[in-house]
């Protein structure tokens, strides 16, 4: 039986009230409104060193792995550089997720929206004509909910010659082959509440022959900042928080599958017996972060897209409304709605009923879950919004400061969300 009403109750009470911190016996209690000036806010010091800079980096570092796609050797250099930096971040208990992957062979079908042209130069990448143009109107073609407006073709480019930028193609020549993978994650362990935690991730891998700097460099990135900042000597949260980096999102959330099924029956269990330690905190909730940077609008009539962002851009933040935990996850989703009218420095957030398509679906049915993005997974990015998307120009020459800042506010986003729900401080206060 699946749970489809009583939303709008608890929304009414969730959506309106500003700050939450956690209660004795779980998530989302709200908090009383908190008589203090700005500079006592634990929440607003966190913010405030997040930078677009710092964001910036960690994301270029990310891209010097092409497209890291799993079954690689650039896809393993990523997961070690990633597992790196955690710990140079003080995240230094960093743990692996080690699991097979063994495909049968793909059938080899055409290769779909390249724009390669055998026997000649590659095109240069042209965002007036990004994906193949013009599918047509009111959903008629692949993917997601029903779409209202122009829709443009969407697909994986598996053709090395479509990216033009030899030293990128270089860098993704490798094809994967099967066998062994791992994906890493660390933790922040709580003062009062060590077994209980948040998860919050992004998938590290790409494909598309790129350097998959939106898809999912961007959530990555984000992922990592917020390691950083939560694991700072003078940060304490009395909950925990995991951050974590899958791997084979793209071949369909293999690596989120292998950790739900390694993991889940660990929940809450204290090992060693008397120590106080849990090596998997009970679930508290899971945020999924996946393409947090491209919000350039519909498709126009001709399948192009506009190279500019446009003015309604938002941080797009989705349960999936099918799910077991439905009800609990759109309470989740609100809270953190709650969270960017409060700390965003650029963007609104908006909250939608699709999550679907990300590691997050594997959570789910369990735990109340949500994923933030740049556009609704469904009607905006399942209807071409994004040229992007697996193709050559998920690169870093593609993207401006405009979209690199809606990144930021997605961190903004939730690193205030689960401050507030982990009850954190800074320097004791
Ligand atoms: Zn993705």
């Amino acid at each position: 039986m699946r749970k489809r009403t009583l939303f709008v109750a608890s929304l009414l009470t969730v959506g309106l009230t500003g700050a939450f911190v956690p209660g004795a016996s779980g998530a989302l209690t709200p908090a009383p409104a908190r008589a203090q000036g700005a500079q006592d806010d634990p929440t607003q010091t966190l913010v405030s060193r997040l930078t677009l800079d710092n964001y910036k980096t960690m994301l270029k570092g990310l891209t010097q792995f092409g497209d890291r796609r799993q079954g690689t050797q650039r896809n393993r250099d990523a997961v070690d550089w990633i597992e790196a930096q955690l710990q140079a971040v003080s995240c230094t208990n960093t743990e692996r997720i080690v699991y097979q992957y063994n495909p049968a062979p793909r059938n080899p079908g055409p290769v779909r929206n390249t724009g390669a042209r055998r026997g000649g130069p590659p095109p240069p990448p042209d965002l007036t004509t990004p994906t193949g143009g013009l599918v047509g109107r009111n959903g008629n073609g692949p993917g997601g909910s029903s779409v209202y407006g122009y829709r443009a073709r969407t697909g994986v480019n598996r053709d090395l010659d479509a990216q033009p930028d030899e030293r990128i193609r270089n860098l993704n020549r490798e094809e994967p082959v099967n066998g062994e993978r791992s994906e890493v994650y660390c933790t922040k362990i709580g003062t009062t509440r060590p077994n209980e935690m948040y998860i919050i991730g992004a998938h590290m891998d790409g494909h598309g022959v790129n350097e998959a700097v939106n898809d999912d460099g961007s959530g990555t990135a984000l992922v990592m900042e917020l390691a950083r900042i939560f694991n700072a000597p003078d940060v304490e949260t009395e909950v925990s928080i995991r951050f974590a980096l899958w791997n084979n999102e793209e071949t369909g959330t293999n690596g989120a599958d292998a950790y739900v099924a390694q993991r889940r029956d660990l929940q809450g269990v204290e090992s060693p017996a008397g120590s106080g330690r849990y090596p998997e905190p009970t679930w508290l909730g899971m945020i999924q972060h996946d393409m947090m940077m491209w919000d350039h609008g519909a498709p126009r009539q001709d399948g192009t897209v506009s190279r500019d962002q446009r003015p309604e851009a938002d941080v797009n933040i989705e349960f999936q409304s099918d799910s077991e935990m439905a009800e609990e996850s759109m309470k989740l989703a609100f809270v953190f709605k709650a969270a960017a009218d409060t700390y965003n420095t650029d963007y609104p957030a908006a909250v939608g009923p699709h999550m679907t398509n990300t590691d997050s679906r594997r959570f789910q049915d369990i735990v109340p879950s949500i994923s933030l993005r740049e556009n609704e997974r469904g009607a905006h990015t399942g209807g071409g919004w994004n040229p992007t998307w697996h193709t050559p120009l998920d690169v870093w020459t593609t993207f401006t400061d405009d979209d690199f800042r809606l990144g930021l506010n997605a961190a903004q986003t939730t690193l205030s969300a689960i401050s507030q729900l982990t009850g954190a401080t800074v320097g004791g206060r």
